[in-house]
């Protein structure tokens, strides 16, 4: 079967032929892929960064946004019909470990990772453990089913930094900072500002309508954006560009008290003045990853079918399967939101 492949330790991503998988195991099902996202995390494997060079053993199919049909049943699995729409999500937990036990499985110890700890989406056929699954709802398209994974980062972060009636700060207008603004404007915070260089993705922002778009490269970025929060400074920044001078910038800005939730992955060690931009601030800094699981997965439903016309403004492009590269060229240059790869007839259908 097709696969996009980080087959070697370097730069780059390749298709390849990999047996198709035909009998799942124990618990789990056996999924054909029907269309799926290029995440943030996928591009880091792309780029072969710290991060990801210290994490992925190659060969190893990436991929883990997506939404497909149930093609087989392994044993121990009821209530899952052949045919069947599903999504999943990627986080595979141990279910057994103190975190996993007290209603923090997103952090799991154990936590394996579809297309980063074993074989991805990006394939015709992916296998996944039947507890992971999320049954789609007819009135979802596929190509908004695609990216339940990442608007559920977006939801989880914009939900645990509590968003409501305070004034937030985007850093990062990426198709994370993107889905967070119109998530966040939907949980009524006060105002939202979005900071992105790049002027592609400032403009998508703008579709979006927060009150500001500011690119944080102009000199009076801070004056615009403490002019929209009451001069004060931001009570709340979702940083998700993983850039350390915007993190560094955005710490400087936030009010005294202000929540900064870090969901972006920097490629590399950042470095902060803690005692002056955190600690005599008063900052509560977050680490927010994954979805939980699976009260997130309610909320983005939710959100996704009040909300369609706000997820066609951030996907911005659907590509045959066989396209990636084009798709991670897009991405390089900043120049979409959320990429969708189609994998239907590789390439030969057509994502709804
Ligand atoms: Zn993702
Ligand atoms: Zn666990």
């Amino acid at each position: 079967m097709f696969a996009i492949t980080k087959a070697k330790p370097e730069r780059g991503i390749w298709s390849s032929d990999q047996p198709t998988l035909t009998t799942p195991g124990r618990g789990m099902v056996m999924v054909d892929v029907i269309a799926a996202g290029i995440c943030g995390t996928d591009y880091h494997i792309f780029r072969w960064d710290q991060w990801s060079s210290g994490r992925i053993r190659t060969p190893m199919t990436i991929g883990h946004e997506f939404v497909g049909r149930i093609s087989a049943i392994g044993e121990d699995v009821s209530g899952y019909e052949i045919g069947q729409r599903v999504s999943a999500e990627c986080h595979i937990a141990c279910g057994q470990c103190m975190l996993c036990r007290t209603g923090n499985t997103h952090i799991c110890e154990k936590t394996e990772i579809i297309g980063v700890d074993r074989p991805g989406a990006f394939a015709e056929r992916v296998e996944i453990p039947a507890s992971n699954l999320w049954k789609v709802p007819d009135a979802i398209p596929d190509r908004h089913a695609a990216v339940f994974d990442p608007i559920g980062n977006a939801m989880h972060m914009v939900t645990t930094a509590e968003v409501t009636s305070r004034d937030v700060l985007i850093v990062g207008g990426g198709p994370i900072g993107l889905f967070a603004a119109a998530i966040a404007k939907a949980h009524g915070a006060r105002s939202v500002s979005v900071q992105e260089p790049n002027q592609a993705r400032a403009a998508l922002a703008k579709d979006l309508e927060p009150d500001l778009v500011v690119n944080p490269r102009d000199p009076d970025c801070t004056s615009r954006i403490l002019d929209v929060t009451g001069g004060r400074g931001p009570d709340v920044v979702l940083e998700v560009s993983g850039n350390g001078v915007a993190l560094n910038a955005a710490l400087d800005i936030a009010a005294p008290g202000a929540t900064v939730a870090l969901l972006g992955i920097p490629g590399g060690p950042v470095e902060l003045d803690l005692g002056g931009k955190v600690v005599m601030k008063g900052i509560r800094l977050l680490g927010v990853t994954g979805r939980r699981m699976y009260e997130t997965w309610f909320q983005v439903e939710a959100f996704m079918l009040k909300n369609p016309e706000l997820i066609d403004k951030v996907v911005t492009h659907i590509l045959p399967a066989r396209d990636f590269e084009q798709g991670f060229q897009l991405m390089d240059d900043g120049a979409c939101g959320k990429v969708v790869l189609d994998f239907q007839d590789i390439g030969q259908g057509e994502v709804a």
